[in-house]
């Protein structure tokens, strides 16, 4: 029906009012309580019936309801005081105290951003991770934007066939019911930004969304100047086809840098959130040359000393690849400019060495480019480490350049409002600041038993209301019975032991673990003294057939008569849910297979809500347990056997539940509440407030990563990149003359044995061809043997020419320590005196 034109219209706010169209328009309301109850308190329950979305929402009260708000004192004044707040918070300038400058910004590129459950971006832990670092962002006023893409049907929805079978519709957004503003060029026009396809153009429309102080810009395809096929590149968030997968990833990579370039952004520091993004780095390469008008190898040395690259998959078969071919057409465009065959630019993503033919990884284009990666927990830092270090192959794992800053969540967009009333008076009005403030986790011991006990109760109460609706609606839609449906009204039990277990139904995350005795699991649920009940909840990727059937059989084992009341499926797992379930909760159950979880987020907003963690060590967990705060199942074994491992865990976790946290729950001998837990309870919580809220993790971030990178951007482009230009000479002379490099076997004054605090000297002979001696470190490399041909953790000294014994050749020497008693090893060898970017490349190391 091509004849119909559309117009919107919007309920007429009154004057006194106004703030609260502006206030619809930034989702900081989404994580200010105050902001959010001046939606909700105008009707409660068509707040919840519109989903929490502030437009939805006043297109739904009654014009009179607004009328009546702008005459009402209380409401005008409760408006003024988020007014005030938001215009303090979110709109004034940083204070002097800002250590940015200017006219610096870091670009956070993300496939997914999960940020509220109206804005259907995300599919998971990385999405919302995304949506955090943004949110986090602005509490910190750092200049950083974030760019992703606008799917138009979002990730999928679930609900569940009467046969317990996962079922997938995907519905189609109503773009004018999110806070979305269509960008304009500086004529006025809609800001389309074009890039190459296979075979024509993707032309894509530049969004943007505000979080807090943070723009999110986002890309969207749909446009009537593109074919179908391009008009749904940006339909679905990983819909699974290469040829779209990879298109989405072009269009984040090359054409965010472009929609920024078109706004008049220039980072300073661009960050990779997974590899998914690499393609970044070719177009920031490109605007780059074109700015500052300098060659490929002097753009290169900028673009790989300010890039940030964050990994989350512990897993090889996780990360994209992609056949050459297919990825040759959209890397047309650099060829010119790079001066580049289309070959040689497929080699960025390939390992050194490796045939034409071999797939296009964009993890490795990311490694290529990024001087800063990480991983997202500690044992995640080491599992990429061992997983990378192929890339570099002369380094041990140890050495690989990767670190790691482990995740964080963001604390108001996850406490519990009882909790928030609580923090509020116990801990003051800057509760908010989470590890920002040290004394805040402190004043949390402050906090009385019972008034603590009796918010986490009412969390509880909230959600077994919430579950009873949602099952409800379950239920209704697949037309049960009226007697089921009149059952369903009463599921759970108010007092008793909440154990969730709410994730992706990823293979990995071992959901069918607690079914591998379903008998005994049954008798721990229904014990007369100690009873249990589960909630479960979880999407399974629509090609997972594996997981889907861990649903059903999740979904049969409750239909048992004795469990119906106790053990349920909630379909659907969204933000929403997801946040009734870590604040009501008495237990957060979380069995993944040791090292999968790079990190996993969802332990951590349970324990910020004083929810107890049950987990495997695996993660996070790793840092934060301790046995006042939580469980854990195992000791951190990784099994060859998986079955085996399966069988030993589950009944650890059985006993578990059965003689600690149950026992535990139920002691009610002191007072009424259970003493122990409540103690448990509160060290979770410091745990949450000082070592995992999301401010410490863009905090390191940013003092590790942005600032230097951003400050190394200022030097590098000053005077023309005559800087760049410099590394790019020098770095050009070591890859020229390093094979020139030979260091000989080092030889020690004395033989040993030795005694703790004696020393001896090593000297070695090192041929340094045509570089000089000041621009090589000759390194002794030593530490404790770990088996026979290992050196555990390693430890480097600097040798010193001692003379030169030869033209070109040098003896170089050093007196080595003997600090601690032990089997020790050592060897020397030969790295660059550069900078870090250079001293890490792979083929720039020589040894003995
Ligand atoms: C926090 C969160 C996740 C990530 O949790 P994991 O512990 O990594 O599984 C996924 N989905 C939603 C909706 C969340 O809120």
């Amino acid at each position: 029906m091509r004849f119909i034109q559309t117009f919107q219209v919007f309920p007429d706010i009154p004057e006194p009012l106004a703030f609260l169209e502006t206030l619809s328009r930034n989702l900081w309301w989404s994580w200010n309580q105050n902001a959010l109850e001046l939606f909700r308190r105008i009707n409660p329950r068509l707040w919840e019936a519109s989903g929490r979305n502030p437009i939805v929402f006043a297109t739904q009260v009654p014009q009179e309801r607004f009328n009546e708000l702008a005459k009402d004192d209380s409401y005008l004044a409760h408006l003024e005081q988020v007014r005030k707040r938001f215009e303090n918070r979110v709109l004034n300038q940083t204070d002097g105290e800002s250590p940015w400058d200017q006219g610096e910004t870091v670009a956070y590129f993300s496939m997914e951003f999960g940020i509220h459950e109206t804005l259907p971006l995300f599919a998971g832990g990385l999405g919302i991770l995304a949506g955090d670092h943004l949110k986090a962002a602005s509490g910190l006023k750092l200049p950083l934007v974030g760019v992703g893409l606008l799917y138009r049907e979002g990730y999928f929805r679930q609900y569940l066939d009467k046969d317990g079978w996962q079922q997938e519709t995907y519905p189609e957004t109503d773009l004018y019911h999110l806070p979305l503003s269509k960008q304009k060029d500086k004529d006025g026009n809609d800001l389309v930004i074009s890039l190459t396809d296979i075979d024509g153009d993707i032309h894509a429309q530049v969004w943007k969304i505000r979080i807090g102080r943070i723009p999110l810009i986002l890309l969207d395809t749909n446009l009537p100047e593109n074919s179908p096929e391009i008009r749904d590149i940006t339909a679905r968030l990983y819909s699974g086809e290469q040829y779209t997968r990879l298109a989405q990833e072009v269009l984040l990579g090359i054409g965010g840098m472009r929609a920024l370039d078109a706004l008049g952004i220039q980072p300073t520091v661009g960050h990779m959130n997974e590899g998914h993004c690499a393609f970044v780095g070719l177009e920031r390469l490109r605007q780059i040359m074109d700015r500052y008008g300098i060659n490929l190898e002097a753009a290169r040395e900028i673009v790989s000393r300010t890039t940030v690259f964050t990994t989350h998959t512990p897993v090889a078969a996780g990360h994209d690849e992609f056949p050459p071919d297919l990825v040759k057409p959209y890397l047309k465009p650099f060829e010119a400019p790079f001066d580049m065959s289309a070959d040689q630019l497929v080699a960025l993503g390939q390992p050194d060495g490796a045939a034409a033919e071999s797939p296009f990884s964009m993890f490795i284009l990311g490694l290529r480019t990024a001087q800063y990666i990480n991983g997202v927990s500690k044992l995640h830092g080491q599992v990429a480490r061992h997983m990378w270090s192929h890339i570099w192959p002369t380094r041990s794992d140890d050495e690989t350049p990767i670190t790691h800053i482990t995740n964080g969540v963001h604390i108001p967009s996850m406490l519990a409002p009882e909790i928030k009333l609580l923090f509020e008076r116990y801990l003051g009005p800057q509760w908010n600041m989470g590890s920002t403030m040290p004394e805040n986790a402190r004043r949390i011991d402050d906090i009385f038993d019972e008034e603590l006990w009796q918010a986490h109760e009412m969390c509880r109460s909230r959600l077994v209301r919430t579950v009873r609706e949602l099952m409800y609606r379950q239920y209704g839609r697949r037309n049960a019975p009226l007697d089921v449906m009149t059952a369903v009204e009463s599921v759970l039990d108010q007092d008793t032991l909440t154990i969730a277990f709410a994730r992706r139904f990823a293979t990995y995350k071992r959901a069918h673990l607690l079914f591998q005795d379903p008998d005994r699991l049954e008798a721990i649920i229904n014990s007369t003294k100690r009873p249990v009940q589960f909630l479960f909840a979880g999407k399974a990727h629509p090609k997972d057939n594996e997981g889907k059937g861990i649903i059903r059989s999740l979904v049969d084992f409750g239909r048992r008569t004795s469990l119906r009341h106790r053990f349920i499926f909630l379909e659907d797992y969204d933000l929403h849910i997801a946040r009734c379930l870590v604040q009501g909760a008495d237990v957060w159950l979380n069995t993944p297979r040791r090292p999968m979880e790079a990190c996993g987020t969802s332990g951590m907003k349970a324990a910020l809500n004083g929810v107890l963690n049950v987990s495997i060590l695996d993660g996070w967990w790793c840092e934060g347990y301790s046995p006042e705060r939580g469980w854990r199942i195992g000791n951190g074994e990784e099994y060859q056997d998986h079955n085996y491992q399966d069988a030993v865990e589950s009944q650890a976790v059985y006993n578990l539940i059965e003689n600690e946290v149950a026992p535990l729950y139920y002691d009610r001998t002191v007072g009424g509440t259970p003493k122990e837990w409540l103690k448990m309870m509160k060290a979770s919580m410091k745990m949450a407030m000082s070592q995992f809220c999301s401010l410490r993790m863009v905090s390191e971030y940013e003092e590790r990563f942005y600032l230097p990178a951003s400050r190394r951007f200022e030097e590098l482009v000053s005077d023309g990149g005559a800087e760049a230009c410099r590394l790019s000479d020098q770095h050009r002379r070591y890859l020229d003359k390093w094979g020139q490099i030979q260091v000989a076997s080092p030889i020690r004054s004395a033989q040993g044995p030795f005694r703790v605090n004696q020393s001896f000297e090593v000297t070695t002979l090192a041929q340094t061809g045509e570089l000089r001696p000041d621009e090589l470190n000759v390194e002794l490399y030593y530490g404790k043997m770990r088996h026979l041909d290992r050196i555990d953790n390693p430890r480097v000294k600097m040798m010193s020419v001692k003379e030169e014994h030869s033209a070109g050749t040098y003896l170089y020497s050093c007196k080595l320590p003997c600090t601690d008693s032990g089997r020790y090893g050592f060897t020397v060898r030969v790295t660059p005196n550069a900078d870090a970017w250079i001293r890490y490349r792979p083929e720039l190391l020589t040894w003995a």
